[in-house]
């Protein structure tokens, strides 16, 4: 950080404005907004400047600038277009230690003046130190549509009970608990409306019945973090992701998705990879219920979706006999979001009415499935886990009546960078896959689609940035989907 964003408190304070002209004027106008008292030194003054004198908002003193005009101001603005004006500004200010801004040169200012979004008392600065003010208006502008105008007027209420909520809760994790169903539920939802008293009056009612013990309660959220692209991310997940103070994840879920966790959660990584060996699903079963009795918000992050060959019943079963809180956040599942990424329509009027997904998971050495229910005609089987037994899938496949031409394909990575897809026949998939070097994890399709991935493929990543991507071995010891 080059810099540390502050908020200075200017309310009647004497600042100097070094300047007239309408870039003096945008500065006065912030600093008499915050309530300064300010004194403009300049000989000339621009109309909208000589308006802000007429009605006594400002002193003029109608000279060029001195160092004695820095006499009692606790800041100065130099906005002059004379460059060797605002060198002596800037050196006269820093012989008597006092912040000085020079508009637009950096290189003059010890402190710089952001791009404000104002939603009093809420003000958000957004500060680019200098090296693009653009930069830093677009960013204001993304912030004011974001950030409804109500956030002031909730805020101001916020402050007025600050102290009555101190009272009724004891600890740091219950206060922030409440503040935070304030902000995002019903209270706030009234401020939105307009009805403010309304908003006060079920403020009241919650304080009134607050207790630390409602309000430390932790609860664990199992989300679905989709099959790897962030962008497949939902909005809940995303906020979920954003309020966790600890998260479990393992090696299906991509860095770049784990990044997106709140900076300062805990991480906790339940998938080791060296030897397959992993943290035993019983042990993160407790080590939920732990965190979450130790009054912690816990993020259970997981590949796809959670109830798709995930465990994610497993998880929080646990909870439920416990009786702590938890929510179940769909993701977008492999076989969803490989097929959409690698143009394979899972069903299609001509070719599949129905869609079977199932697990390759070999079971004692053999892919223990329903071969018969898996071989009909007009369905598309979808095989999560299958590269183990990709050879003896695609036999069985075959001997229980499709044809050895039936279209499959074998999908690496899917929606990621490192997304590959090895598309052939039941019959030739096993050599295709062998000529070519296949990083888990995998997605086997079986079905005439597959066909259409020929003419519907659109998303071919170029450079395949392998760092990006999950990486999971199929087969027993995931901690997913066994
Ligand atoms: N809950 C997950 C599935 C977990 S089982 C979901 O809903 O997607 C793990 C298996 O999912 C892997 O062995 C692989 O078959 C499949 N898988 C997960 N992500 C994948 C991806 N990006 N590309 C291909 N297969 C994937």
């Amino acid at each position: 950080m080059d810099a540390l964003p502050v908020f200075l408190k200017l309310k009647e304070t004497p600042t100097l404005v070094v300047g007239g002209g309408d870039v003096a004027e945008r500065k006065i106008d912030l600093l008499l907004r915050a309530g300064a008292s300010v004194t403009v030194i300049s000989p000339t003054l621009c109309e909208a400047v000589m308006r802000l004198h007429d009605r006594q908002l400002i002193h003029w003193i109608a000279e060029p600038f001195h160092p004695k005009a820095l006499a009692n101001a606790r800041i100065v603005i130099a906005a002059t277009d004379d460059r060797s004006v605002n060198r002596a500004v800037f050196e006269a200010a820093g012989e008597k230690g006092i912040p000085v801004n020079v508009v637009d040169q950096p290189d003059l200012c010890t402190f710089t003046v952001p791009s404000i979004v104002d939603r009093t008392p809420v003000i958000i600065a957004i500060g680019t130190g200098g090296a693009s003010p653009v930069l830093a208006r677009m960013l204001k502008a993304r912030l004011e549509t974001l950030i409804p105008s109500a956030y002031g007027r909730l805020a101001a209420i916020a402050k007025d009970f600050r102290d009555q909520v101190k009272q009724a809760l004891s600890t740091v994790t219950a206060r922030r608990t409440f503040w935070e169903e304030v902000f995002q539920g019903r209270v706030a939802e009234l401020v939105f409306a307009g009805k403010d008293g309304q908003a006060q009056k079920e403020l009241r009612h919650m304080i009134e019945h607050a207790d630390d013990a409602t309000y430390e309660r932790g609860e664990v959220y199992l989300v679905g973090a989709g099959p790897g692209d962030p962008d497949l991310l939902t909005f809940r997940a995303l906020r979920l992701m954003q309020r966790a103070d600890v998260v479990l994840y393992d090696r299906l879920v991509a860095p770049a998705i784990v990044d997106l966790v709140r900076r300062d959660a805990e991480r906790i990584y339940v998938g080791k990879e060296k030897s397959n060996h992993v943290v035993p699903q019983g042990e993160i079963n407790q080590l939920l219920l732990e965190l979450a009795q130790q009054g912690k918000r816990v993020l259970r992050l997981k590949g796809g979706d959670p109830f798709i060959f995930g465990r994610g019943g497993e998880e929080i079963e646990d909870l439920v006999n416990q009786g702590i809180p938890f929510q179940v956040i769909p993701g977008i599942t492999a076989a969803a979001g490989c097929a959409s990424y690698a143009g394979i329509p899972l069903t299609h009027r001509d070719h599949a009415q129905s869609c079977l997904f199932v697990t390759g998971h070999l079971k004692d050495g053999s892919v223990d499935l329903n071969w018969q229910a898996l071989c009909q005609p007009g369905q598309t089987v979808v095989v999560y886990m299958g590269l183990t037994g990709l050879e003896s899938i695609c036999r069985e496949m075959v001997r229980h009546g499709l044809d050895g031409t039936t279209p499959a394909a074998l999908i690496q990575q899917g929606t990621t960078l490192n997304q590959k897809v090895i598309a052939a026949t039941l019959e030739t998939l096993v050599d295709e896959v062998a000529k070519n070097q296949v990083q888990a994890p995998t997605l086997l399709i079986v079905g005439n689609v597959v066909k259409l991935h020929d003419k519907l493929a659109w998303f071919i990543p170029e450079s395949p940035l392998a760092q990006n991507a999950a990486i999971h071995e199929p087969g027993r010891g995931g901690n997913d989907g066994l």
